[in-house]
């Protein structure tokens, strides 16, 4: 029991030896750092040992205790006899832990080295060096160590002042990443402008060279050849355009060149060229052409297309007029053919005609049954032939100016029937029906107008061959009334639709063949326009057309 009390005693007063130790400890650390004690006992494995600094020291403690740098002096092993509190702090490590370690323990181990030799260095002059330091939890930190010695009381030591670099770095990395895409875009920039350089480069030839081959075709050409601005003002004509005309190329973009335009084509001319230039669309048209050498004005197929740019605003439009008298002429000489060839085949189609009706005026019991029968087929056939000629007779006139008939007042309901009627007679196989009809009546000619609505549903019944639906029908607004035939036949595609009112024109459809001269909607088209009408086709390929004509109910 003695014992045990003993014991207790003893460790009682050794617990408050140490803790006595220890409060010791901490102020000699306080008062060092504060310069309060000039002197240090380090405990080395050697022994202990006493450092001590010059009352000097005092100042520079107060000095670099301010300092936002890290400061330490080492004794000449390298040993830590003092830190700042800012050291500490930057390492993340409590300043008992610094004083009286060596310093090269903070240093990463491959750094160590280096380290040494700085040190070497520093005793013998000023140095500076950038290192990482170990901080806290093994955190590389840099630094730049400046080194310089110290005259202490017992000796030499080593001050060294560590400023942290990684603001530094980070913004130095930070300036090098904005730096390194600075030089990327420069390099990008640099790479694009060459690429432009050349793309310039090649664009200029190959500018060059097509104004060169555009240049050297179009004087080389039989044909004229011109360009203007989107405004539709003249820059440049070929050299055709100067030979053929006579007028230098300074008259010509001086507006002169419609002294070149025949007279009475001049004002047609004009208008198409305007439209096509408010809407950018092809120009196409024919005149009369002056040539300078025979004073003669010759017909010129006159065409010209615009040329956009990527947004397609119209940049320029590229013209040529090409010489067609030849071709005139020979549709001339056709026409005058067409025109003897009719007139002379109506005569003996007149006799012939005359001569089958003296066969069918016999008593049925005079003519044998086959007679009839084949004057019947011929009866037929002479009434085709009858209306091809009447056709090219038309054709003949309508190229003369010399279609000409009387107008007086109809019933447009009785002339639809009566076609219907017509029509229903001569194709029992096919639906005709009327529909929405409009009581109105017109001032036209009752047989030319047949003859167009007939042609009409003769061209549906053609073009037909499956769905046998034709529809008529007429609608009025109370100042016209549009007449309608709809089939639901082969149709028409935009391109055909453009052309079919051309003289001669056929569409050709290797798939489906169906006899005709192509003149019918010529003709038709003729005779509606003799009534101050307008005719047109609404179509789709494969699904059917609808034609129509309007006129005007009191034209
Ligand atoms: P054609 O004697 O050839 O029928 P037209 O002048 O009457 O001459 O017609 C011209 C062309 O228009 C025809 O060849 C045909 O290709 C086309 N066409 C006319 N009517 C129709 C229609 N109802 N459906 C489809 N194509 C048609």
């Amino acid at each position: 029991m003695k014992m045990e009390t003993e014991n207790t005693d003893a460790l009682r007063s050794e617990i408050a030896e140490l803790k006595l130790q220890l409060e010791e400890a901490r102020d000699t650390i306080e008062a060092i750092r504060t310069g309060q004690i000039d002197a240090i006992i380090v405990e080395h494995d050697t022994g202990h040992r006493l450092y001590t600094l010059k009352s000097a020291d005092h100042t520079y403690r107060a000095f670099i205790e301010k300092m936002t740098e890290g400061a330490v002096t080492l004794d000449k092993n390298g040993i830590i006899l003092y830190s700042n509190s800012r050291f500490a702090s930057l390492l993340g490590i409590p300043l008992e832990g610094l004083i009286g370690v060596p310093l090269v323990n903070l240093f990463p181990d491959e750094l160590k080295a280096e380290f040494r030799r700085l040190l070497m260095t520093g005793w013998l002059e000023d140095v500076k060096a950038e290192l990482e330091l170990l901080g806290h939890g093994g955190k590389r930190i840099p630094f730049l160590l400046s080194l310089t010695t110290l005259d202490l009381e017992d000796g030499t030591a080593m001050s060294i002042i560590l400023t942290d670099l990684s603001p530094l770095i980070e913004n130095r990395n930070v300036l090098k990443a904005k730096n390194d895409e600075l030089e990327e875009a420069q390099r990008i920039a640099a790479h694009l402008n060459a690429e432009l350089q050349k793309t310039i480069k090649d664009r200029t030839r190959d500018l060059l060279i097509s104004q060169g081959n555009f240049k050297f075709l179009s004087d080389n050409i039989p044909v004229i050849v011109w360009t203007a601005d989107a405004n539709g003002e003249f820059d440049y004509f070929n050299q055709q355009w100067m030979e053929y005309t006579g007028l230098s190329m300074e008259e010509s973009l001086d507006s002169n060149w419609v002294a070149a335009i025949h007279p009475d084509d001049l004002e047609r001319t004009m208008d198409t060229w305007r439209n096509a230039l408010l809407t950018g669309t092809d120009f196409e048209t024919e005149y009369r052409l002056r040539n300078c050498s025979s004073g003669e004005y010759l017909w010129h197929l006159a065409k010209a297309i615009p040329f956009s740019d990527d947004e397609g605003q119209i940049m320029t439009w590229l013209g040529t007029k090409t010489n067609i008298e030849d071709q005139k002429q020979e549709l001339a000489k056709k026409d005058e053919f067409i025109g003897i060839a009719s007139h002379e085949l109506k005569t003996p189609l007149t006799s012939l005609k005359g001569y089958l009706q003296l066969i069918s005026s016999y008593k049925k019991e005079d003519v044998p049954a086959t007679i009839r029968q084949f004057s019947s087929r011929a009866n037929e056939a002479i009434g085709k032939l009858a209306r091809l000629v009447n056709d090219l007779l038309d054709v003949s006139k309508i190229q003369t100016g010399k279609l000409a008939f009387s107008k007086s007042p109809l019933s447009l309901n009785t002339l639809i029937r009566s076609c219907a009627d017509n029509a229903r007679f001569m194709y029992p196989d096919y639906t005709i029906r009327i529909e929405h009809t409009s009581d109105v009546v017109l001032h036209g000619n009752q047989e030319r107008l047949e003859q167009v609505i007939m042609n009409l549903i003769n061209n549906s019944v053609k073009y037909s061959p499956v769905n046998k639906d034709i529809i008529l029908s007429t609608a009025t607004d109370g100042e016209t009334v549009k007449v309608s035939v709809k089939d639901f036949g082969i149709g028409l595609s935009d391109h055909q639709k453009d052309r079919i009112f051309e003289r001669f024109y056929r569409v050709d459809d290797k798939n489906y063949a169906a006899s005709g001269l192509g003149i019918g909607l010529y003709i038709s088209a003729e005779i509606i326009k003799a009534h101050q009408g307008k005719f047109g086709v609404d179509s789709k390929l494969h699904e059917g057309s609808t034609f129509y004509f309007i006129l005007p109910i009191n034209g």
